[in-house]
């Protein structure tokens, strides 16, 4: 990702991506204030993969109750659903954001 200013490049790393929920950076050569410039469609998307989320994680809690034998088995398995969901978002969010232009805000 790179600084609309001064073209300082930055790593987009975990960290930088964990610690920029929102998308707005300050470079760190030039002090300038900047963000990620999304396209609508992006938010489409994000917006797509909750619901699609939600909607797993409710039938989960509706219809898989009954499979598992205790309800220790059952929180597991909604958690393992949720990280695996999380995880896999984040995985190619931030590979996709990377290669995002920048703006200055
Ligand atoms: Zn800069």
């Amino acid at each position: 990702m790179q600084c609309p200013q001064c073209q300082h490049n930055i790593d987009y790393s975990w960290r930088v991506y964990a610690s920029n929920p929102l998308g707005r950076f300050t470079c760190n050569e030039c002090g300038a204030r900047y963000k990620l410039l999304r396209p609508q469609l992006y938010y489409v998307i994000a917006v797509l993969f909750v619901s699609l989320y939600t909607g797993s994680a409710l039938a989960l809690v509706y219809y898989g109750a009954g499979l598992f034998s205790s309800s220790t088995t059952f929180t597991a398995a909604y958690l393992v659903h949720l990280m695996a969901s999380c995880a896999s978002w984040c995985f190619f969010d931030r590979r996709y954001e990377a290669t995002l232009p920048t703006g200055l805000r």
